[in-house]
Formats: structure tokens, sequence, C-alpha cells
């Protein structure tokens, strides 16, 4: 089942995701080579705190820390630690969820580490502009599947595959609802959008294919064939006036 949002309950999902667009911010300023996944979680996590909110993931079926942190050929859900050091040309996601006052948000960024090649860069510029335009098909009367083929289109006209075995979702007083937003497909299936859904749109983009694996740990998805990975994630309300982007200042 789709919750419709109320307008109050919008700018309830804007007040957890401002925290969760704050802190990216902060983390992009603070992450350098040297530093340990870890000492990210560290942070954030006084940084959300800080902010009167919760970190979403931690304990989320069982997740172990606060900021899923995923480095070169790892997609998504990588799990912080003491021994994961980031090295110059690192390319590396951090992806964040917040729940203040009953509500949740949620939003990804990827950022390059010092000097990284033309190539890397190119991939992480093709992911954060699939992102948006799968976000300028999110109006009302269209269907979900417009984001989804609007974010595959651009990735594959750039020479690049879209992950398909992790998707977008619905979002409020739970992390994950209803509708589920892949990143492919044709056009002009799925719910109809309509005003008061909220999703969490979020490309996860492969330089190689598309297929993944999941680590011994069972939570670390890297790409099968080791190419590098970018993903990127906002939280977008859909309005009569168009998307707004709840997960940016
Ligand atoms: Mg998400």
């Amino acid at each position: 089942m789709i919750v419709l949002k109320s307008k109050q309950e919008v700018t309830d999902i804007a007040s957890a995701s401002k925290i969760v667009a704050e802190c990216l911010i902060l983390l992009k300023q603070y992450v350098r080579a040297g530093m340990t996944t870890m000492d990210l979680d560290a942070f954030v996590e006084k940084e959300v705190e800080i902010r009167g909110g919760k970190p979403a993931f931690k304990g989320y079926r069982g997740f172990p820390a606060n900021l899923c942190v995923s480095i070169n050929r790892e997609v998504v859900h990588g799990v912080p630690s003491r021994h994961r050091v980031i090295m110059d040309g690192d390319i590396v996601s951090m992806d964040l969820g917040v729940i203040y006052n009953n509500f949740y948000g949620d939003a990804a960024v990827t950022v390059a580490i010092g000097d990284v090649p033309e190539e890397t860069k190119r991939l992480i510029r093709i992911t954060e502009e699939s992102l948006y335009r799968g976000i300028e098909r999110a109006h009302v009367r269209g269907r979900v599947s417009d984001i989804s083929h609007a974010i595959q289109t651009h990735v594959e006209d750039a020479g690049y595959s879209v992950v398909t075995s992790y998707v977008g979702h619905g979002i409020g007083r739970a992390l994950h609802e209803e509708p589920e937003v892949p990143n492919f497909g044709p056009p002009g299936l799925g719910p109809i959008l309509r005003e008061g859904m909220v999703l969490a749109i979020e490309p996860m983009v492969n330089i190689g294919k598309g297929d993944i694996s999941v680590l011994d740990d069972k939570w670390t998805v890297v790409t099968s064939d080791g190419s590098l990975s970018a993903h990127f994630e906002h939280t977008v309300a859909i309005t009569e006036n168009g998307p707004q982007i709840l997960t940016k200042i």
C-alpha cells in the first residue's frame, strides 16, 4: 500500500531530510585520504545527534553502523570499519538515513578522494545526472517507471550499467515503503504518481556490467566484475508544483 502524506507529514519528512542533507555536506568536507570508514561513521553519528535526530540505519535489519560507506567496486551497504583506510584515488559513496520526530529522510552522495582518472569523474557525474533525470520525471499523473526509464536511459547512453538488484523506495514513517522505484524499465508502468507520495530515488551505476555480489559480511554489495560503482540518492516529494527535493539545501 502506498501511503500518501499530508502537507504536515511532508514537512516532517523534510525536517528529517534536512538533517540528512546537512550531515552529507559536512561529510563531503570532512572525508579525506588516511581516515578510516569508521571515522566517518563516528563523525556523522555526532552530527546527527547534535541536530536532534537518530541515525536510521543502525540496527535496521541488524545493520551495525550509522552510515553506509561503499568504496570503489562496492555498490551500497558498505559497513564502516576501523581497519578500512580511505586512499587517495578512491571513490567513496556515503548513504545516510535519519529519523526525526518519527519521520525518515534518506540520501547518498559519491565523492572522489584526491586525484582520480577522468573516466572515474565521468562515472560520478553521469550517476548524479541520472538521479536528476529521474527526479525531473517525478511529477503528478506520471508513472513510477517514467523515473526508472529516465535514469536507465541516461546511464546506458553513457555506456554504463544500472544495478537492478536494488531499488529506490517510498519513505515516510518507515524507511522503506511502497512503491519500489527501480532504476530500469520501460516508461508508463507502475503506480501513478500523486501529490503526497514521497520517494527515495537512488541510482546505483557501474562502469562495467550491472551484476552484483554480496560479500561474506552479508552486507557489502560489490560489482561482480570488479568495476567501479557510484550511488546518489535524494528524498523527493511529489507535489502539484513539481518534484520537491527534501534532502537538498
Ligand atoms: Mg534509500
